[in-house]
């Protein structure tokens, strides 16, 4: 195969394959699928470690979970350590079971012998990291190989030429509720030309037919013909996509959604859960293979910051387009933590919380005083005044580099009183954040330095930078380049109106976030 550029569009596994699609710059769409081994890691005293080892060398294991090879490696495992530890590296070339492995192991160790990691990032943020490639990023192709032609950080705003349909499935019940169990009238696609480029709806093409088996063969043969990169619906993981499987299952022919002959299987099942006291119905995930599947009822992100928000978000975490748009933004945060770590070569511990430290009743008084909320005066009022601060607590954990391993460090003296000493905060922005700390480690303690949280026995560390200052301050960075590139005349973002709007958005969810 020839050298060929194009963009990421999508990384998903498959069985025990990871299945990378990329758009190519001539606008063909090929996938890259290949087998890959995942490990796992496990700390332990040396001779528990060794006995593990020897017992999922068993055939038994083989069997179970894949050709198993295990190793020792020298990894840190916690933030802020200085020094690697010895843990078992546990790979299988089956990674579907490396849940079920993990699950194994912790209950061979009792549950409490064994600490687990690198178990719960999702497979295609990890194989994509290790590629050293990101969701929409540039990338060239040699010899089946992915190399990058871009970074992650870069600031550019070069945006993917994705192009759009929307998909909308008219099945009403007697009642008037559009369900996937009524009857199928029509099915309209919307083509909305690329993203950043063209994005004004073109002509509905609606697909209405008695004939259910002719209403299949039109709408597998439009999409083919409409070709988009996104499909957007309203409601498709609950109505329109099982609204459509329900139909080739009726006819008995297949339903050609994604860009592969795989059948449409949802990727999670629905489940219901709590939320700070409301019970939450979140619908089964109706991933497609080739292109991205967005639910706008199920995804706030998109729903706030349109799809170049999306694709911000998948830049920055490392996670697919698809799965991120169906997570909230706290698990979005959590991601880009996850990959900070994995880029900082610090294994992911597994369904482990990093308790609070203890504090007494008259501490967590002064600590923990929690916010005032002012009842609104109802009613229409003129002459109102609001007061925004742009990124208010991102940037004092950036600033005053708040991070579970920089809280109490033990190399700054905490006794020393501020007047005595230099103010310990740091830039807003990674890269001069990190130049301060070099220059601060190479001046040596001349001038003692301090961050002490006010009235309360706490301090933060001015000689390390901390793990969420360093998730928290490209996101920020980000926002103001956003801003700054906004208010230039006739670019992206200004340029026609639905671009306009969709930046707004994008921008408002990048405040939301930061
Ligand atoms: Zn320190």
């Amino acid at each position: 195969m020839t050298e060929v550029s194009g963009w990421i569009l999508d990384c998903h596994q498959d069985g025990d394959e990871m299945v990378t699609w990329v758009k190519l710059d001539d606008c063909k769409t090929i996938s890259l699928r290949e087998k890959w081994r995942v490990a796992l890691h496990v700390s332990a005293d040396i001779n528990r470690l060794e006995q593990l080892a020897l017992w999922l060398d068993r055939a038994e294991m083989h069997y179970e979970f894949g050709e198993l090879q295990t190793r020792f490696e020298r990894h840190l495992v916690e933030l802020g350590a200085t020094r690697a530890r010895s843990v078992l590296a546990v790979s299988t070339n089956r990674p579907s079971k490396l849940k079920r492995l993990a699950e194994v192991i912790d209950a061979r160790g009792n549950w409490h012998h064994h600490e687990l990691y690198s178990v719960d990032q999702k497979m295609a943020q990890r194989h994509l990291l290790e590629k050293e490639v990101h969701p929409f990023g540039r990338i060239k192709i040699s010899n089946n190989k992915l190399t990058a032609l871009d970074s992650r950080t870069d600031m550019s705003l070069e945006l993917p030429p994705l192009t759009i349909a929307h998909l909308f499935t008219d099945c009403y019940d007697d009642h008037g509720h559009r369900t996937a169990s009524a009857s199928l009238k029509r099915i309209i696609i919307t083509p909305r030309g690329t993203l950043g480029e063209d994005e004004n709806p073109g002509n509905p093409i609606t697909i209405e037919c008695e004939n259910e088996e002719e209403m299949l063969r039109l709408l597998n043969l439009r999409m083919m013909e409409i070709d988009p990169d996104v499909l957007i619906t309203d409601a498709g993981d609950s109505i329109d996509l099982p609204a459509l499987r329900r139909l080739s299952e009726r006819v008995g022919q297949p339903l050609h959604l994604s860009r592969n002959s795989e059948d449409l299987v949802p990727r999670t099942r629905g489940r219901t859960a709590w939320s700070y006291g409301n019970l939450l119905r979140k619908e089964s995930y109706h991933a497609l293979q080739g292109r991205l599947h967005i639910d706008m009822a199920g995804s706030f992100i998109v729903r706030e910051g349109g799809i170049a928000g999306l694709l911000e978000l998948a830049r920055m975490s490392g996670l697919s387009g698809q799965d991120i748009s169906r997570l909230s933004p706290g698990s979005a945060i959590s991601a880009m933590q996850m990959r900070q770590a994995m880029e900082d070569g610090v294994l992911v511990p597994w369904k482990k919380n990093r308790p609070e430290d203890v504090k007494d009743g008259l501490e967590l008084l002064a600590a923990d005083r929690g916010g005032l909320y002012l009842e609104p005066v109802v009613g229409a009022h003129d002459t109102v005044v609001e007061l925004d601060f742009a990124s208010l607590f991102p940037s004092i954990i950036a600033t005053r580099n708040i991070s579970p391993e920089t809280m109490n460090c033990s190399c700054c003296d905490p006794k020393t009183e501020p007047s005595d000493s230099a103010d310990g905060r740091l830039p807003l922005l990674v890269a001069d954040a990190a130049a301060e700390i070099e220059h601060r480690l190479r001046a040596g303690n001349e001038i003692p330095m301090t961050m002490k949280v006010p009235e309360l026995n706490l301090h933060t560390c001015t000689l390390r930078h901390g793990f969420l200052g360093r998730v928290v301050s490209p996101i920020i960075e980000r926002r103001m380049q956003l801003k700054s590139k906004r208010q230039k005349k006739g670019d992206v973002w200004d340029g026609r109106p639905k671009c306009t709007e969709m930046g707004t958005s994008y921008l408002l969810w990048i405040y939301r976030i930061s």
